[in-house]
Order: C-alpha cells, then sequence, then structure tokens
C-alpha cells in the first residue's frame, strides 16, 4: 500500500510541479527503452535535491493505487461543467459544448479530437490562459488533491478550487492535474516498471502488502498465448521439473471472497471494483450465497481472501448457466433448491488469518487452498467448489485437458506457473490463457452440411448451453453445392491441409459424419435455428440410422439425438485447428481438432453468411473426390 513514511522530510523543498509534468511528457513521446532511464533519473535527481521521501511524487505517478486520499468522486461531466464557471464561457458557446461533448469526435482537429477529455480541456484553457509559468509545487498539488477529495463535494466547492488552479497553473500543468483526478495519466510506463525504477525490491514489497481485507484489488489476469504451440506454452510455463498447473477458464464474473472476524463480516467484489455484496449477502444467513457457504471453512479460519469465478449452477440441469443468467439467479431470492443460484469457483488463496500469501507460490497456496481451509468441500457442491485442475507437463497434457474442456463446451483453460508469486494488477506469462481461436492463424476453414444434433441442443433455452453440438457432414453431389474447403493456405500440424486448397466430397448419394461441433454459436444463430427447422428434426435411431448416412463404427459424437434431411438442412462455417485421424470415430475416418462454427449460411446456394459477409467465390470452389482427400491425408507431411 501506498503509504507516507514515518520520517517524512521536508516537502517544502519539492520541485515544481512544472518539472513533474515536463518529465511525464517526455515519458509519453519517448521510445520504451528511454522511458526508464527517464524516470530513474528524475527519481534520482528527487533523491538528491528533495531527500529520500517520494512519496509525493509516486502518489501522482500511481493515482489509483493512492490510498491515502479517498476518492474524488469527479468525473468527466462534472469537471466539465466546473471549468465551464472557472473559464466564464456561456453553456451554449462552442467551447462548453466541445467539454460537455468531449467523447464526440470533431472533424479536422486532430488529436483533439480524440475522446480524451484531459486533452480537449489543454485545448480550451489554452486559448484562454495568460499563465505562462505554473507557480506550484508538486507538494501543493497534493494539497489541492486532498481538498478535492474531501467527501463529496458540490460544484460551488469545486469551482474555486479549481479557479485558484486555473490562476496558478499553465494549461499543461492542469492537463496532467486533470489525469491525475481521472487517474488515466497515460504515460506510457506501467506500475512494475515505476516501482522498479524507485528500487529492484519495491515491485515484491509492494504486491506482498497491498492486499488488505475488505479492500478490493487489481487482480492478475491472464496472458493471452503468445504462440498457438501448446509445446511452447509448456516450456514456457514449466519450473525446473517442467511441471504446471493447468485450470479450467470459466466463463462467469471474476470475484474476490473476503471474509472478516471469524466469518461474521462478508464482502464480494469484482475485477472492476464493484462491490456485490448487496447479492451475494454480507452476514451469515444473508444473500443469495454467503447464507448457503458460510458452514464450508474450517473453525480456525478467522479471516481470509479468496479469488475465483463466479459461476450459475443449475441443479435441475446439473450444469453451469449462461453468465447472463447470473444476476437473476442471485437476486432470485426464492431459494428452492433446484433453481439456479450463483456458484463461487475457487481457484486461488492470498489472505489468510491476518497473513497476506501473495508472495507464496502458487503451488502453495493451492496446498494451502486443498488442504486447511475447507471442511466438507462436496456438501456445498454447485455452491462453492474448487477449480477443476490438473498437472501438466507437457504441450500433449495442454492439448489433452483443452480437448476434454471443449467437449464439455467449455471457453478455454489457463495454464500457470506453479512456482509464481501472486501479482495484483499484472497481466504477464504467468498465467497463460489458452483457447482453441488462438490457434486461428493456422487453423483451416470448412463449410459443413449439419445432420444432426444433439438434445443438450438448446433449441428451447438458447442461453441455457454453451452452444448445440452438431453433427456435420460433407455434402454429396445430390446436395449440390456443400463441400470442405479449407481457404487459408497454413500448415496444420498434422496434415497436408495447405493442399487440400479445394476439394469437396465425392460425388456419392451418401454421407459421412465428419465433426461434432459444440462452439462457436451465438444467440442469433440459435434462434435462427429454431425459426427456420422447428420442424425438420426427426429422432435419431441408433440401431436404424438413415441409408444415406455412414457414420464411425465405435464413436458417440456422430450419434445425433436428432437428425436432419440433407435437402432441408444448412451449412455452417467451421474452423479448425486441424484435421486429425479419428478411426471408427466418425464415417470419414477423420475429425477437426478444435471446431468452431464461425458462420451459418442460411441455405446451401447461399453467398452470405450470418454475418452479413459475402463470398463471392463460393460456388465456385472445385471439388476433390473422397478417394482424393483420403489419399492427401496418408501422404507424409511436406514443409
Ligand atoms: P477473454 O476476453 O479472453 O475472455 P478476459 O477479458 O476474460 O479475456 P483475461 O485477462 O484475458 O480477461 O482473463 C482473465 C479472466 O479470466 C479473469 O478475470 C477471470 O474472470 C477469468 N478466468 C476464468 N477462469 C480462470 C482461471 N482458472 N484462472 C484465472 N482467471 C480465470
Amino acid at each position: 500500500q501506498l503509504e507516507r513514511p514515518a520520517d517524512c522530510i521536508n516537502r517544502e523543498s519539492t520541485p515544481n510541479f512544472a518539472v513533474l509534468c515536463n518529465m511525464m511528457d517526455r515519458l509519453r513521446s519517448e521510445k520504451a527503452n528511454k522511458r526508464f532511464d527517464t524516470l530513474k533519473r528524475f527519481m534520482d535527481v528527487w533523491r538528491l535535491k528533495v531527500g529520500n521521501d517520494l512519496y509525493p511524487l509516486i502518489r501522482l505517478l500511481l493515482p489509483d493505487r493512492d490510498r491515502e486520499r479517498p476518492v474524488y468522486n469527479l468525473k468527466e461531466q462534472m469537471m466539465a461543467k466546473c471549468y465551464i464557471e472557472v473559464l466564464g464561457l456561456d453553456k451554449s458557446s462552442d467551447a462548453a459544448q466541445r467539454l460537455q461533448n468531449w467523447k464526440q469526435p470533431v472533424e479536422g482537429q486532430g488529436e483533439n479530437s480524440s475522446g480524451d477529455f484531459a486533452r480537449v480541456c489543454f485545448h480550451i484553457i489554452q486559448a484562454r490562459s495568460t499563465v505562462e509559468e505554473g507557480r506550484l509545487s508538486v507538494e501543493a498539488i497534493n494539497l489541492i488533491l486532498d481538498q478535492l477529495a474531501r467527501g463529496r463535494l458540490k460544484q460551488n466547492q469545486i469551482v474555486p478550487i479549481l479557479r485558484r488552479v486555473n490562476e496558478q497553473c499553465t494549461p499543461t500543468e492542469q492537463e496532467w492535474l486533470i489525469r491525475i483526478i481521472l487517474k488515466d495519466l497515460r504515460i506510457q510506463i506501467r506500475e512494475k516498471g515505476i516501482f522498479n525504477c524507485f528500487h529492484p525490491d519495491a515491485n515484491a514489497l509492494f504486491n506482498a502488502t497491498n492486499i488488505e481485507l475488505f479492500r478490493c484489488f487489481l487482480p492478475q489476469l491472464c496472458y493471452r498465448s503468445p504462440t498457438s504451440s501448446h509445446e511452447v506454452i509448456a516450456k514456457l510455463v514449466g519450473g525446473p521439473d517442467n511441471k504446471f498447473i493447468m485450470e479450467e477458464k470459466l466463463d462467469g464474473e471474476r470475484i474476490q471472497l473476503h471474509i472478516r472476524n471469524s466469518g461474521a463480516e462478508w464482502f464480494y467484489c469484482s475485477r472492476k471494483a464493484k462491490d456485490y455484496t448487496y447479492l451475494y449477502g454480507s452476514h451469515v444467513g444473508e444473500g443469495s450465497l454467503t447464507q448457503f457457504i458460510s458452514g464450508v471453512f474450517n473453525d480456525n479460519v478467522h479471516n481470509i481472501i479468496l479469488d475465483g469465478e463466479m459461476m450459475v449452477w443449475d441443479p435441475a440441469l446439473e450444469k453451469y448457466l449462461a453468465f447472463g443468467s447470473l444476476k437473476t439467479a442471485a437476486l432470485d431470492r426464492i431459494y428452492d433448491e433446484n433453481s439456479p443460484r450463483p456458484c463461487f469457483k475457487v481457484f486461488d488463496i492470498l489472505y489468510l488469518n491476518g497473513h497476506c500469501l501473495t508472495g507464496k507460490r502458487l503451488s502453495e497456496r493451492k496446498t494451502l487452498l486443498k488442504n486447511h481451509i475447507f471442511k466438507d468441500l462436496d456438501m456445498f457442491r454447485g455452491r462453492i467448489e474448487l477449480v477443476n485442475e490438473e498437472e501438466g507437463r507437457t504441450g500433449t497434457d495442454i492439448r489433452n485437458m483443452l480437448e476434454r474442456i471443449l467437449e464439455q463446451k467449455g471457453e478455454g483453460m489457463v495454464v500457470k506457473k506453479a512456482d509464481s508469486r501472486y501479482v495484483t494488477n499484472s497481466r504477464d506469462a504467468d498465467w497463460i490463457k489458452v483457447k482453441p481461436e488462438y490457434a486461428d492463424q493456422m487453423g483451416e476453414n470448412f463449410d459443413l452440411l449439419v445432420l444432426g444434433e444433439f438434445s443438450d441442443l438448446v433449441l428451447s433455452d438458447p442461453q441455457a448451453d454453451g452452444g448445440a453440438k452438431v453433427a456435420a457432414q460433407a455434402s454429396s453431389r445430390v446436395c449440390s453445392s456443400a463441400f470442405v474447403c479449407p481457404k487459408k493456405t497454413m500448415v496444420p500440424a498434422s496434415v497436408p491441409c495447405k493442399r487440400l486448397s479445394r476439394f469437396a466430397w465425392s460425388y456419392l448419394a451418401r454421407f459421412k459424419t465428419f465433426a461434432s461441433v459444440g462452439s462457436g454459436m451465438n444467440y442469433a444463430d440459435y434462434e435462427w435455428i429454431l425459426k427456420n427447422h422447428k420442424d425438420d428434426w426427426k429422432p435419431f435411431d441408433r440401431s436404424n440410422p438413415p441409408y444415406w448416412l455412414e457414420m464411425g463404427a465405435t464413436g458417440v459424437d456422430d450419434k445425433p439425438d436428432v437428425y436432419i434431411n440433407p435437402e432441408k438442412s444448412f451449412v455452417i462455417e467451421v474452423k479448425a485447428s486441424e484435421i486429425v485421424v479419428a478411426a471408427g470415430g466418425y464415417g470419414v475416418g477423420y475429425t477437426l481438432r478444435f471446431p468452431r462454427c464461425r458462420f451459418i449460411y442460411w441455405d446451401r446456394q447461399s453467398r452470405t453468411n450470418s454475418s452479413g459477409e459475402e463470398h463471392k467465390d463460393r460456388d465456385m470452389w472445385n471439388c476433390l473426390s473422397f478417394d482424393e482427400f483420403t489419399v492427401l491425408m496418408q501422404q507424409p507431411k511436406k514443409r
């Protein structure tokens, strides 16, 4: 936590605010490799000339971390009103309108029209200001900020303060002051960088002490995988023994749960610091969650902070519902045992009985979480659970878990370094999110005819499920224009797809199952299917499948619950990362890895997809026979 050290030095000697503004201007315009040096030099000079207390400086550089100063409650709209008064602008004047509608771009005004409130203020102040040299010191600016943060000030209390600022500060200084108030500095150097300039250990120390009970913190986030190679990801997160932790990436809302006073007081807040305690319950016996889980903790847990994802569990369907239904579930005051309810999936512990745990290794935190915190988690299933987690060592481990997650229509996974510390407000390679679409660069597109659907298809309740499973298949000439057509020329990992640039399935009057697609459709897609094909589905009898359908001998994913006749069906564009052998699993003998529906084509001849994109050459694709396809698949891979 940013706090004033006890041995405060003479603050009168702090430099002019203009000097700091000058340095921040440089940070904004300088190349990344120079910024660190610039700030470090500034801090060194400060130490020499002012002393070792850098608190007045750092709290201005990291305004969102300043806990000593309460919130300003001063956003753009209020500031615009105040400046209109301070500058004596006519409310209907262009300048006043510009201040109030600062988000709107103004033609021909370049950076002035960027939707940057502080910049807009600068231009308007500059045209009216006579101050050429600022007179306030850094400490004086801190005192002004203290005044502005004194409770919820009314406009008539803020205006005199800003009037003094306007009389004593240049337009540039006022722009920087506004940025500090809005906590949006845009100085192109991150928190970690600022701390590193201060001291090599500052970041670690800050991180180990900045988590406090009942105070929101910015959680650790996930780094988007820099590569689609699972092997490379495994190397990035693997420790000396190659081990790492793999967790499901849950699609709910990030929530931190704080409990103090031996379980008497509860506090829930989101990643964006929104307080949700009113939904989930602030005391034992209250809310849509607290009252159901207060008995889960061991008696020796007196205060704790847990990090996790809030989900919605439907006990009747035995599955998690779409995140959108979360608030309804939480607000639903009928605590019926069978209705959907919030379920907190915990993946980390950050504080326990007065000790901040962020400095401990993830593996240690996990051990604590699994063995010492809860009584009997099974009894609280569907209310509070630990995230599904596995230990991994190789890229294959990542791929296998991802496949399992996608089969259950999950979103993806997060792989975490087992020996990493918890770093608030960070997004680095200690936690890497792995999703199938990250493999898009090397993916292939296919147009597939939909032949069947699984009954967990949520035609009646599209939101209740992450996606429909569609047994899709390439068509024959009978259907005239359904084909498989990889459009991209990337080489997938295992087969020479590059060479399959143009082909379609054989001109046989039969169909073979090829893939089942469980993700990628949106609500509108479900609605469209529901509206247009409601009467076309027929029950699928496994012992007596339609004569035109050839399935895998052993697979279950190609035995849908309902099927649709090819002439009634529609085509979906599917993206997949590669084609893999699926002997017995599908009629074709191959299937797609990580398939996701990208679009629906409303009918088989359509050239316009569900996103309104037109594919002009769609009916010009050539055909490749099924036999040719098989031959190609069996050839050794060429790069
Ligand atoms: P995306 O747009 O890819 O879904 P995002 O906006 O959710 O990303 P990221 O920083 O990329 O944000 O991912 C972090 C988020 O992922 C967290 O805020 C959290 O809500 C969510 N999440 C889900 N499961 C996990 C998990 N097991 N570990 C960490 N974060 C998780």
